[in-house]
């Protein structure tokens, strides 16, 4: 069936002092109904620009130079400010990672996932508080009734962000944005949030596209993964395979980054990537991570380099993709 949602051959750019400077080039990216399907990249590489573009919710100093985004086969550019209104928090809603910047402080948890049931779900008072309820036992709240009368401020984070992930389910959306929802939690609710992900994919056949820089955090969700450098996809392919033989360099390069819980310490020191990508709209010749690529050659940084199939249906950005070692191999910088 038709993708939830279809970016395609996406170019955005943001105003800057009166000039223009790409943040997206040309991505491609389809998300299935009920399809799991990750973003990840280091920080600036676009990530949450492609969330506000799926959303139909740039900032008034970006355009869309190229391309066309689909959300349930309906071309946002051909929607009016009212139907996009609708669309947001219907079809598709979205989760960040601040709960308190999306909760409104002067009403109560009830008041406010209510409110969703009466402007997407056409519920009247009693029946939208009764199904506001029912959505916070969903999530996995205890005492969902007496939360109900609770004001934002009188709950953890983690249960703050059970309350955001109930009003953007509340829509019935067939697909959910999830931009770094668990960044600001801690470890263990991260966990907790993650797995209540998990399980309301499968409840409720939501489709999700899951943000994060942290590969370790969406690989625990999603089946497929894009990975973002400098605003363009360099790889895409289904989570398993990414982990097992990635097939860009970069890739590998996260994946080292992934805290391995039994060295702590020692991976502290070690989860970054020594350099920096191009600032924003700094387009170099080749490729754009050659610079910080531990098997580049001088031809790499010639010409641009082709998002290209390589196995298992797999995609990448690279032109010796069979050359990224396996994660675990000696790609580790020894220093910072
Ligand atoms: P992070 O992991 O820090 O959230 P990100 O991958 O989500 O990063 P974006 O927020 O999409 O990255 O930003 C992509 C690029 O666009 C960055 O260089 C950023 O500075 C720039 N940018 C983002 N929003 C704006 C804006 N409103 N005006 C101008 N430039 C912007
Ligand atoms: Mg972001």
């Amino acid at each position: 069936s038709a993708p939830v949602l279809e970016l395609a051959g996406l170019s955005l750019s943001y105003r800057r002092r009166g000039r223009w400077h790409a943040a997206v080039r040309g991505l491609s990216l389809q998300v299935a109904p009920g399809e799991a399907v990750g973003l990840v990249g280091e920080s600036g590489c676009g990530k949450s620009t492609v969330a506000m573009a799926a959303l139909g919710y740039l900032p008034g100093n970006a355009r869309i130079d190229q391309g066309a985004v689909r959300v349930a086969g309906v071309d946002l550019a051909g929607l009016s400010p009212a139907a996009l209104r609708r669309l947001r928090g219907g079809t598709v809603a979205a989760v960040y990672q601040s709960p308190g910047a999306a909760l409104n402080p002067s009403l109560t948890v009830g008041e406010q996932v209510a409110e969703v049931y009466r402007l997407h779900g056409g519920l009247d008072g009693g029946a939208a508080r009764a199904a506001a309820g029912r959505m916070l036992a969903r999530v996995r709240i205890p005492d969902p009734e007496r939360l109900l009368a609770a004001y934002p401020y009188q709950l953890s984070g983690g249960m703050q962000q059970r309350v955001v992930i109930a009003m953007a389910l509340a829509g019935d959306p067939r697909l959910l944005i999830l931009d770094e929802p668990t960044t600001a939690l801690d470890a263990t609710v991260q966990g907790e949030i993650l797995a209540l992900f998990a399980t309301l994919r499968v409840e409720l056949r939501v489709a999700l596209l899951f943000i994060s820089h942290d590969l370790g955090v969406v690989r625990t969700v999603c089946d497929r993964v894009g990975v973002m450098y400098a605003g363009e996809l360099v790889e895409v392919g289904s989570a398993q395979a990414l982990f097992q033989q990635p097939a860009h360099p970069y890739t590998a390069s996260l994946i080292d980054c992934i805290p391995d819980f039994r060295h702590r310490w020692e991976d502290a020191r070690l989860a970054a990537i020594p350099g920096l990508p191009p600032g924003l709209g700094e387009q170099p010749r080749g490729c754009a991570f050659a610079p910080r690529c531990p098997v580049a050659r001088s031809v790499c940084e010639e010409r641009p380099i082709p998002l290209a199939a390589v196995a298992d249906g797999r995609m990448s950005r690279c032109l010796f993709p069979e050359q990224t070692a396996p994660p675990g191999g000696n790609r580790r910088p020894a220093t910072i």
